[in-house]
Formats: C-alpha cells, sequence, structure tokens
C-alpha cells in the first residue's frame, strides 16, 4: 500500500496514516483482540465494490445492478460454511456488537432471560452490560467462574440454569484464558428448552484452524468478528442451524442494518480462503504454543496468570496481586516503550473498572508477524523490564529502543 493518491490529495491525513504505519511497525501488538490482515485482504476493502448498494440477499435485492455482487457474497457465504462446517451462514454484520444485536431479536423479545458470563469475569458487553443494549432490553443472569480454579463451573451453569429457566444461553468470552465445555451447554440448555447462543469473536480462528472445539456442531446460533484470531476485515459473521436461517437473516436486515459492505464482504471472502489453507492451521497452532510460553515466562518472573495459564491465544496477568501495579499503570508504562495491551479486571476484582488489577496479553498479532517461542521469551523481558523500571526514565527509554529494534526484524503485511 503505497497510498499515493492519498498523499496527493490530503497530506495532512497521509502523515496520519504514516504515523501509524510506523507505530504498528516499531511497536509489539500485544492486545489480545487484534491482528495485522494480508494485502490481498487490505486490497478487497480499497476495492470498488464499495461503490455498490445491495440491500436483500444473493438473488433477493431491493436494488438492481447485483448479479455480481451476489457472486462475492455468495463466494463468502460458501466459504465460510466449508471452513466452520456451519449449515446456514450470514455474512453481512457490520461488526460484532451489531451482530449479536441481531441474534437476540431474532430469537427472544424484549425482557426475555438470557444468562450469559458476567462481564467482569470475562464476558462481552453484549452479554447483558447494563449500558448496552443487551443490559438494557434483555433480563440477563450472569453466570461466573469459580472463585478457586477461575475457570468455568459448568455444575454452577446448570444450577443456575434450571433455577432461573433462562430463554437464550450465551456462550462465550472475551477475556477467559481456558477451554468451553459446548456440548455440556447444549445438554443443559436442553434441559429447559433454551436457545443456545455461542459468540466465538476471539477464539473463531483457532476454531478455523482445528486447534479448539467448535460449537457450530451443538449451538442453535454462533456469531463471531472477522477481524480476530480470524484475521479478515472488520466484521462479522452469524451462523446458525438451518432452522433459525431466516429468523436470523430477517434480524440482520431488515432487522438491524440497511445496505451490507459489499468491500468488506469480499474481504471476508479473502480471509475465509485463507484460513481454510495448511499454513493456516500452522499458524493457529503457533498463536497457543506462543501465548503458553508467554504465560510460562512471566510465571517465572513472579506474575501471576489467572486460571494459572492459557489454552487458547490470551492471558489475564494480575499484576496488581503479584507486582502491585495497578492495571491501568502497566498498560501506560507498556505503552510508553511501545507494547501495546489493555487493563483488564480479573475475577472477583475488587478494584474499578477504569484502574483494574490485571492486564490482558494476546499472541495473534506477534505470530502473524513470525514470531515463535524465542521471541516470547525476549518479549517477556521486555514487559518485565518496563514494568520493573517503571519510575526510572533512562531505563525506560533503554527498553523503548530496544522494542524498537526487536519489532522492526518481523515484518508487518501491507507496511513496507
Ligand atoms: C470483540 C467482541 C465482540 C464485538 O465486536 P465488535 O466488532 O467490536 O463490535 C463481540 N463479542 C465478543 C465475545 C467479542 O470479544
Amino acid at each position: 500500500m503505497n497510498y499515493s493518491n492519498i498523499q496527493k490529495q490530503d497530506p495532512v491525513l497521509y502523515e496520519i496514516i504514516k504515523e501509524e504505519e510506523k507505530r504498528q511497525k516499531q511497536g509489539l501488538e500485544l492486545i489480545a483482540s487484534e491482528n495485522y490482515v494480508s494485502e490481498a485482504v487490505l486490497e478487497a476493502m480499497g476495492s470498488i465494490l464499495t461503490n455498490k448498494y445491495s440491500e436483500g440477499y444473493p438473488g433477493k435485492r431491493y436494488y438492481g445492478g447485483n448479479e455480481i455482487i451476489d457472486k462475492a457474497e455468495t463466494l463468502a457465504i460458501d466459504r465460510a460454511k466449508e471452513l466452520f462446517g456451519a449449515e446456514h451462514v450470514n455474512v453481512q454484520p457490520l461488526s460484532g456488537g451489531p451482530a449479536n444485536i441481531a441474534v437476540y431479536f431474532a430469537l427472544l423479545q424484549p425482557g426475555d432471560k438470557v444468562l450469559g458470563l458476567s462481564l467482569d469475569q470475562g464476558g462481552h458487553l453484549t452479554h447483558g452490560h447494563p449500558m448496552n443494549f443487551s443490559g438494557k432490553l434483555f433480563n440477563i443472569i450472569p453466570y461466573t467462574v469459580n472463585k478457586e480454579t477461575e475457570e468455568v463451573d459448568m455444575d454452577e451453569v446448570e444450577r443456575i440454569a434450571l433455577a432461573e429457566k433462562p430463554k437464550m444461553i450465551i456462550a462465550g468470552f472475551s477475556a477467559y484464558s481456558r477451554t468451553l465445555d459446548w456440548k455440556r451447554f447444549k445438554e443443559i440448555a436442553d434441559k429447559i428448552g433454551a436457545y443456545t447462543f455461542a459468540d466465538i469473536a476471539h477464539i473463531s480462528g483457532l476454531i478455523a484452524g482445528k486447534q479448539l472445539d467448535s460449537p457450530v456442531p451443538y449451538f442453535d446460533v454462533v456469531s463471531t468478528t472477522t477481524h480476530k484470531t480470524l484475521r479478515g476485515p472488520r466484521g462479522a459473521i452469524i451462523m446458525c442451524k438451518e432452522q433459525f436461517a431466516s429468523a436470523i437473516d430477517k434480524a440482520v436486515f431488515p432487522g438491524v442494518q440497511g445496505g451490507p459492505h459489499d468491500h468488506i464482504n469480499a474481504a471476508k471472502a479473502i480471509a475465509f480462503a485463507e484460513a481454510l489453507k495448511p499454513e493456516y492451521q500452522t499458524y493457529t497452532k503457533q498463536i497457543i504454543i506462543n501465548a503458553k510460553r508467554l504465560a510460562a515466562k512471566l510465571s517465572e518472573k513472579g506474575y501471576r496468570i489467572v486460571s494459572g495459564g492459557t489454552d487458547n491465544h490470551l492471558m489475564l496477568v494480575d499484576v496488581f496481586g503479584s507486582k502491585g501495579v495497578t492495571g491501568k499503570e502497566a498498560e501506560k508504562v507498556l505503552e510508553q516503550v511501545g507494547i501495546s495491551v489493555n487493563k483488564n479486571m480479573v475475577p472477583y476484582d475488587q478494584r474499578k473498572p477504569m484502574d483494574p488489577s490485571g492486564i490482558r496479553l494476546g499472541t495473534p498479532a506477534l505470530t502473524t508477524r513470525g514470531m515463535q517461542e524465542v521471541e516470547m521469551d525476549v518479549v517477556a523481558d521486555l514487559i518485565d523490564r518496563a514494568i520493573a523500571n517503571r519510575n526510572d526514565q533512562a531505563k525506560l527509554d533503554e527498553v523503548k529502543q530496544a522494542v524498537i529494534d526487536f519489532s522492526l526484524k518481523f515484518p508487518v503485511p501491507g507496511i513496507a
């Protein structure tokens, strides 16, 4: 990407893009929800497919001139079906939030009871936060992780489900480092006739890469973003059993959205094709190997990893509990040296969301840059040096230079 037209036409914005390129290239990206897309995905997002309006679905549009767009959308649908083994796929959701709104509206009425993992224990905003549509319109019953193991306790989920009889059970998370027992969720839901909804936004790439079990065979509906481990454009898809196909499609359009973003859906098709390749399985396997290695190295240095480790791409580090540094302070000092992470609540956190006890670290982006186990050892060292020297500016300057020198050895797709 050389942005020569932007350079000519809008030098101010050009400089902003160049600055961000430099930040991405010279820094270490450990935000668990981020990744670097391929140049082919970037090209599709920048393509003339953005010019079209195509409300409706392939073969049933409300606008003329969609015979070619239909081919692109159908390609994305077919590839997603193959990748996840889904009966039905809607590729139009603009992002994970809108996808989840459509799922609620397809299956429920406002006021209905929904069981979801508590946000302060790893769940997502759209699983019932009071400020989110989900918490405002639905009666959310949270489940939590076990205080000792810090893992979801399925007997507890079953106990709450049988007592509360929710109409839908959500399984999914944004900040949880273990796997979920999809089959058990389905068995519990069947006992009370509840719908099952899996939100695999974070781990869909690991599932597509055949590294983690999939909820698709068991669950009524599964949503995922396409831009996290899946490494596609910003967006989402909804997968479901055939019996829910029409309800889901109607909920997405006209229920929640107008015209789909055809350039983004084409980029999704490209990302799905990339994820169908054997190299993608190697990539996703390495993401997990790297996360386990990073967690082990940080543990050796005295950091407490929530639940004792990770089975996926992310970990929660209790920096306050183990080092007396708050999540906010840790995020800030790491940002100063060019390492991006986010502050995060740990289970049963005594601190507040804006300055919690933990940080969340993930390996998908660094793994895309080609980093492996030995590099994770270097990353753990850099993180520890920054946190340990947080009050010593000269030392932090040294760490910052070390981060730049190290990062520049690993190319970012799309950045020269
Ligand atoms: C990221 C995420 C979403 C929302 O995605 P956006 O594209 O940011 O709206 C939904 N659910 C879960 C579990 C997520 O992690």
